[in-house]
């Protein structure tokens, strides 16, 4: 096999934000309009804690307002509630990021589902996972939604094509799922009760792994030719870096484009977060413009 596309998540991130930038300022400089994106933080959680400072620090790159209400573990679900409805009617927030995992004990989709649909740059919330089903969703969870920009990027197709699934989480492999069907492949999802996957995984023409293994997919598993996107980020003792789902050699030896890991669907979900909150911001003027605000 020719050596495959290398799918740069960094560089092609890195485009968006400076498109988003772009936006950020056009709505600043010609109207007047402030761009911003809340986090809701509870507890302490070492990675939830990490992301929120990278989101911040992204937003603060691309010229995005950002602000974070932070709640220890013991808060209610009750006063997590009561900030979200304060920050769906606060005009400078264009966007609300409900950090997850939240504290134990709480009902995660109620909590989302506080988060008016407007602001709900996440694409988790349920009427943002309704309207996927639908097919026209304002806002698509990050993750999917970076992995789908990134092949537009890359002009690869996907109608048409068969695109199978492994993982059916709801932040990742069902929405990238959905997202896939409603653009016209023909998708398969595979679970950890899936029998057989190596056969299934054979047919595929776009691979996607959303599963949290390391390198359970190998390039033995693949049809030659297919486009995998790797959104598994894994860490392992005693290696430098973390990896992916797929064992990158013996899949790129197979594959006609491939993420690497770090660098391909990583850093696209961060930016597909700030294009979604410009995209609020931008949508909001628009519905104030119209009257419908
Ligand atoms: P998750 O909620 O744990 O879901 C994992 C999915 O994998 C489940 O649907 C599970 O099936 C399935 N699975 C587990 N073992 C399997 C097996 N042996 N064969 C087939 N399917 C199997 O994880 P997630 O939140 O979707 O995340 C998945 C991966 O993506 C993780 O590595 C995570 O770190 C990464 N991630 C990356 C980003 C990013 O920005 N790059 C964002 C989010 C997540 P069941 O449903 O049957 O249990």
């Amino acid at each position: 096999m020719p050596e495959p596309i290398l799918l740069d998540g960094t560089a092609t991130a890195k485009t968006i934000r400076d498109e988003v930038a772009t936006r950020v300022r056009v709505l600043k400089e010609q109207h007047g309009v402030t761009t911003g994106l809340a986090a809701v933080l509870v507890g302490d959680n070492p990675a939830s804690v990490t992301y929120v400072r990278m989101k911040r620090k992204a937003c603060e790159r691309a010229g995005i307002a950002s602000l974070s209400r932070e709640f220890s573990s013991s808060a209610t679900q009750e006063e997590i509630m009561a900030a979200i409805e304060e920050l769906n009617a606060d005009p400078s927030v264009s966007g609300i990021l409900v950090q997850h995992p939240l504290a134990k004990g709480m009902d995660e989709f109620a909590v989302l589902a506080a988060v008016s649909p407007h602001k709900d740059v996440d694409g988790i919330g349920r009427g943002s996972l309704g309207d996927l089903v639908k097919g026209d969703a304002e806002f698509v969870a990050c993750t999917p939604a970076g992995m789908v920009e990134l092949m537009d990027r890359y002009n690869l197709p996907i109608a048409g094509k068969h695109a199978v699934v492994i993982g059916r989480s709801v932040i990742l492999g069902k929405p990238m799922a959905l997202l896939l069907l409603n653009r016209n492949a023909t998708v398969t999802i595979c679970h950890s009760k899936t029998e057989n996957l190596a056969d299934i995984t054979r047919q595929a023409d776009i691979l996607v792994a959303a599963v949290g293994r390391p390198e359970m997919i190998t390039g033995d598993m693949l049809k030659p030719g297919c486009v995998v996107l790797d959104a598994g980020y894994n860490r392992v003792p005693g290696r430098d870096k973390d990896v992916g789902d797929c064992h990158f050699e013996s899949c790129a030896a197979v594959a006609s484009a491939i993420t690497p890991v770090p660098g391909g669907v990583g850093p696209m979900t961060i930016a597909t977060l700030l294009a979604n909150t410009v995209k609020a911001a931008e949508a909001r003027m628009a519905r104030e413009a119209s009257g419908k605000g």
